[in-house]
This record gives structure tokens, sequence and C-alpha cells, in this order.
């Protein structure tokens, strides 16, 4: 345990990007497994993550590794939140019709069945006309 530490020392570790990266490996490995035989060979690039993934954990840039990890849950959080603000507009699309403003892009949400109506952009406070 203590030669694994010693080992270890100055590397940088595993840390988020790792873990999805490994996770990519293994759904890709898993993907194969449905190609036909003649495509086995691109078994090949189900492996390329893992290696990033062992590259990144034994390697001593560590300030590399960590920009790109804060890369990496930079994106993560913006794909997440697409899919949540996506997801709660389908969930509500019965009872509100969704704008955008045209003068800085805000999107808003008013009521369904009330007829024509002005809508205020609370963001910017221009206003146009809409059907809901
Ligand atoms: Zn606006």
């Amino acid at each position: 345990m203590d030669r694994l530490r010693r080992f270890m020392f100055g590397r940088y570790g595993g840390d988020e990007l790792s873990k999805a990266l490994l996770v990519l490996s293994f759904i890709l490995l898993l993907v194969m497994n449905f190609l036909p035989r003649y495509l086995g060979i691109l078994v090949v690039f189900a492996y390329v993550p893992a290696l990033i993934c062992i590259f990144r954990i034994f390697s001593r840039n560590i300030y590399k590794r960590r920009s790109e990890n804060y890369k990496y849950l930079k994106i993560k959080s913006k794909v997440i939140m697409w899919f949540e603000n996506n997801l709660n507009r389908i969930k509500t699309l019965k009872n509100f019709k969704y704008y955008t403003c045209s003068n800085c892009k805000q999107r808003l949400r008013v009521p369904r069945g009330k007829g024509k109506m002005s809508i205020t952009c609370p963001k910017c406070k221009s206003s146009f006309k809409g059907k809901s």
C-alpha cells in the first residue's frame, strides 16, 4: 500500500472526467458487441477512452489535467441544464406557450388559452403581441 502511495505521489489520480471516459469506453465495448463481425476491428476505438483515462490518472501535469476536468464539468453542467430546461418545457407545454424575446433572446412563458395579448419581456421591458 505504501509503495502504491509513493508511486502515485505527484501524479494526478482520478476525477470526474476519468470516470466519464471509463464509462464511455464501457458503453462503446457494449455497443461493439452488436456490430457485424467484419467491423470487429472497430473495437480498438472502444479502448481509446480507457487509455486516455489511464494516461490522465498517472499524468504528472496536474495543472493541465485539472483544467481539462474543469472544462469537462462546465460542458457537462451546460448539457444537464439544457436537458432539464427542455424537459420542463415539454412537461408544461399543455398549460403554457413559450416565446423568445426578439430583443434579448430571453425565453418567455405565457399561460395558454388567454387569447391575444401583449407580452412584455421582464428582462429588457420590450413588448410584443402574441397569441396564447
Ligand atoms: Zn427581452
